[in-house]
């Protein structure tokens, strides 16, 4: 296992949409191995591989005791609605309040290939949501309204202005866990 440098805002990988994974192998199980690494070396709840410049259609969750990978996830369906503060690994220092859908059934299959279906609510429902939209090249801040969009916009070029795309992980020192 390894942990990988993280893309952060500007880095295409994050505006593209990842490929479907025609079958689960060696390096996709790596791959999925990496991403809980590096989610966890970063102080993360959620991890997509767009985030690590690969897009393949691979993603990890650990919301408190429920971790667990995403090959091929998709929503089949929502219901209800929630509105709450949401930060990216790939958007440091910066938070939006984000309205999504309270419960999402998922249907995903694991790290060994099995397919799966799960009903969430609450926290990870809304992690899931996150990560499979860094799977269609989606971040949180195309949620926000045009206003606060431009406010997050300007507040993460200041604080990395020069410092390029890619990140090293280092544990952040505020205790805030993103996705
Ligand atoms: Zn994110």
């Amino acid at each position: 296992m390894t942990i990988r440098d993280i893309h952060l805002l500007g880095s295409p990988a994050l505006r593209a949409r990842a490929k479907e994974i025609p079958a689960v192998d060696g390096p996709i199980q790596q791959l999925v191995d990496d991403l809980f690494e590096t989610m966890d070396a970063a102080k993360g709840i959620g991890i997509a591989a767009n985030q690590i410049g690969v897009t393949d259609r691979v993603a990890v969750i650990a919301v408190e005791e429920d971790r667990f990978a995403m090959v091929n996830p998709v929503i089949v369906s929502v219901s209800g609605k929630a509105k709450a503060e949401e930060g990216c690994l790939s958007i440091p220092e910066v938070y939006g309040e984000v309205s999504r859908p309270e419960r999402v059934v998922l249907e995903a299959q694991d790290r060994e290939g099995k397919p799966y279906r799960r009903e969430l609510e609450g926290l990870v429902a809304r992690a899931v949501q996150h990560e499979i939209d860094h799977l269609d090249g989606i971040l949180f801040l195309d949620h926000l309204s045009m206003l606060k969009r431009q406010r997050a916009l300007a507040r993460f070029k200041k604080e990395h202005r020069g410092q390029g795309v890619i990140r090293k992980v280092t544990p952040p020192e505020d205790g805030h866990r993103s996705l």
